[in-house]
């Protein structure tokens, strides 16, 4: 089964209006045929940053969004603003939304369904922290976190798993390309029990943490490995564009 890969930036709460196009502008430039390329900016920018890419096979990302419709929950953005915006996928369960912000299983499942159910490509993180590596525990975290998704999910291409241990993000030590491997296998045998074999084989599994240019070939090398979700190397066009040559 061949998927075409899928890389994109999260750029956290980084840049300003006008590093924010400027990046924009020069990864849509050069984004490369053969490979997906996408960028979630920070909230504030996604107008301009949608401007900036405009006529460009770059997808627009939102790092977040609220499940409610509207109403009253301040601070809070909908999948229809984020639709209205020209985004096309939302990341749910990031660990710094799990462990910085506290969101709980629940929330996140909320928000994963609700996604789904609005017809955007979902982009699904789940990992695993250090002590539970450590304790043995990867797998049945990261199968809590596949759980959280709902029982019926239609169409395998707007659903993306981001593999991403907790201990690889923002520290410079990703895991080795066996490591990813282990678990990006056990993600896709997890979601044919779950969705079936045909489907399971058309979802596309990002692994994240510390992938940098000279970590991504070996990585994006792997059976399963179907793409990145890169947060550090996203925000220079130079080094996000080579892990994306990577992955053509
Ligand atoms: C991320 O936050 O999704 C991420 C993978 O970050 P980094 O690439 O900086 O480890």
């Amino acid at each position: 089964m061949s998927r075409i890969k899928f890389i994109a930036g999260n750029w956290k709460m980084n840049t300003n209006k006008a590093s924010a196009i400027e990046l924009a502008k020069a990864v849509a430039k050069a984004a490369p045929a053969g490979v997906e390329v996408g960028m979630a900016p920070p909230f504030v920018y996604l107008d301009a940053v949608g401007a900036a890419i405009a006529g460009s096979s770059v997808l627009l990302g939102a790092q977040d969004v609220y499940f409610e419709k509207n109403g009253a929950f301040t601070g809070e953005i909908s999948i229809e603003m984020l639709k209205d915006l020209g985004v096309k996928f939302i990341l749910t369960g990031h660990s710094e939304r799990r462990h910085v912000l506290h969101e709980c299983p629940a929330l996140v499942g909320k928000k994963a369904a609700a996604v789904l159910a609005a017809g955007l490509t979902l982009v699904h993180c789940v990992g695993e922290k250090l002590e539970e590596r450590d304790a043995g525990k990867t797998l049945a975290v990261v199968q809590a976190h596949l759980d959280e998704l709902p029982a019926t999910v239609v169409d395998p291409l707007k659903l993306v798993i981001a593999y991403e241990p907790v201990w690889a993000i923002g520290t410079g030590r990703n895991a080795t390309d066996a490591q990813a491997q282990e678990v990006h296998a056990f993600i896709r045998q997890a979601l044919t029990k779950k969705y079936g074999k045909d489907f399971a084989d058309r979802v596309r599994i990002q692994y994240g943490g510390s992938m940098k240019p000279d970590n991504a070939k070996g990585l994006l090398g792997q059976a399963d490995v179907d793409g990145g979700l890169i947060g550090g190397a996203a925000l220079k066009a130079e080094s996000f564009l080579a892990i994306v040559n990577a992955g053509k």
